[in-house]
């Protein structure tokens, strides 16, 4: 993609309410723009991000076995989907089923804010799982947990699942997922062991009793404020700090099922109230959590499996002849080896153009400019790191294939 055909209106002064710096990167970074109170444009940038972090909750989802539907747009739908179920549903054959979406959710928060995070109307990924007893449904759970473990891990997060309120439900099966960050709207105490456990691989058998992995991850302490308990939490290796929530699981029975006469006919004909669960992911809060999490002064640090482009690639003199041709080469050499490319190919300023990529944040950059290119040479840059090195262009080809999408 050339910069010079993209949209990116990126904004230099940003509004007093973008008071994080989330918020203040995507409106700067022109990803996104309010279009009312915590509502907003997606511009190309920003909805390039979003459709990749969807790509990795939907794969982790398939993976489980799950199934996407879609529903009518609405604030939450349980009732929806045991509706569903008891119109298509009736033998205990079909079960167990796991039904999720990934759909805009309309919420008149009374105080939307902080962008993305707290919006009004926001994409969430939720599903649904039926089973015929609670062992099933302690299953279909875990199922949900790994998934959540995986899922968050892709997109460079380390996300610490929190025991949550289970309100007259009772159990232990609600989880909230809670990313570590400075803004985070709750304050959080964890055993700082989490930050050594390994995440379960993507030949994770789901079929197979997933309870150790899920003991592993829930036997240290985690909690959010309004379930800290100090009594219960260990003396040592504690750790405060803040949390954003980004997903949330929770077995709640038959509390829908029952009422709404949601049943299938067992074995031996007789009837059987499905226990269910609900499982979400706030699809658009992850975008400015990842951000929460990875950004420096000059701006975002994507990691790479969630980048809107994998290469920035800066003609630092658009009116060379020799520059653009190489340049040009470049982008397509680039191309041909999987990247996603934003040539900045415009007249700007050199300086101007470096703040922007920095800005943007995507992982690699290229720098063409003359004098390198009279010794042979572009420059390549690593956004997290800020190394930089010169290579030949082809050299600097090789370092990045396979590095794409
Ligand atoms: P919160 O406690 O943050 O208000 P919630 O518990 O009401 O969230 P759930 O119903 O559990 O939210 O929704 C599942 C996920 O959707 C949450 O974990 C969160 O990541 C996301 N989410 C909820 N509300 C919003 C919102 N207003 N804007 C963006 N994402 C949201
Ligand atoms: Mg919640």
């Amino acid at each position: 993609m050339r910069l010079s055909r993209f949209f990116l209106p990126a904004m230099k002064e940003t509004p007093a309410e973008a008071q994080i710096a989330s918020h203040r990167l995507m409106l700067r970074a022109g990803m996104i723009r309010q279009a009312a109170a915590g509502i907003y444009s997606w511009l190309p940038l920003g909805l390039r991000v979003l459709r990749r972090i969807e790509a990795i909750v939907r794969e982790e989802q398939d993976r489980t076995g799950a199934l996407e539907i879609e529903m009518l747009f609405g604030p939450t739908h349980e009732e929806q989907v045991t509706d569903i179920f008891r119109q298509t549903i009736k033998s205990y054959r079909d079960l167990p089923k796991n039904l999720y979406q990934i759909q805009w959710k309309f919420r008149d928060e009374v105080r939307p804010r902080f962008g993305v995070m707290r919006g009004r109307e926001f994409l969430m990924k939720d599903n649904y799982s039926f089973d015929l007893d609670e062992a099933g449904a302690r299953h279909s759970y875990n199922k949900m947990f790994v998934a959540y473990l995986r899922t968050f891990a892709r997109m460079g997060l380390r996300a610490i699942p929190m025991r949550a309120d289970t309100g007259p439900i009772g159990g232990d099966l609600s989880h909230e997922f809670i990313v570590l960050a400075p803004t985070g709207e709750s304050a959080v105490y964890y055993d700082h062991g989490f930050e050594e456990i390994a995440i379960p691989g993507a030949d994770i058998d789901y079929d197979a009793d997933l309870q150790p992995v899920v003991d592993q991850w829930t036997r240290l302490y985690a909690a959010t404020d309004d379930m800290h308990d100090p009594d219960a939490a260990p003396r040592e290796g504690l750790v405060s700090g803040r949390g954003i929530e980004v997903g949330h699981i929770f077995f709640f029975g038959t509390k829908y099922s029952a009422p709404m006469g949601a049943v299938v006919q067992g074995p031996d004909g007789e009837t059987i109230t499905v226990q269910m669960g609900s499982y979400g992911i706030g699809v658009s809060r992850l975008v400015g959590a990842i951000i929460e999490a990875s950004h420096d002064a000059a701006g975002i640090v994507w990691p790479e499996s969630v980048a809107p482009f994998d290469v920035g690639l800066v003609n630092l003199r658009t009116d060379d002849a020799t520059c653009a041709a190489a340049a040009d080469t470049l982008h397509e050499q680039l191309e041909n080896a999987g990247l996603a490319v934003l040539h900045d190919d415009t007249g700007e300023r050199a300086g101007a153009k470096f703040a922007k990529m920095d800005l943007i944040g995507l992982p690699w950059q290229i720098m063409v400019g003359p004098r390198g290119l009279k010794a042979g040479v572009v420059e390549l840059k690593n956004r997290a790191s800020g190394v930089r090195e010169e290579l030949s262009p082809e050299a600097a080809v090789a370092r990045l294939a396979g590095r794409g999408r």
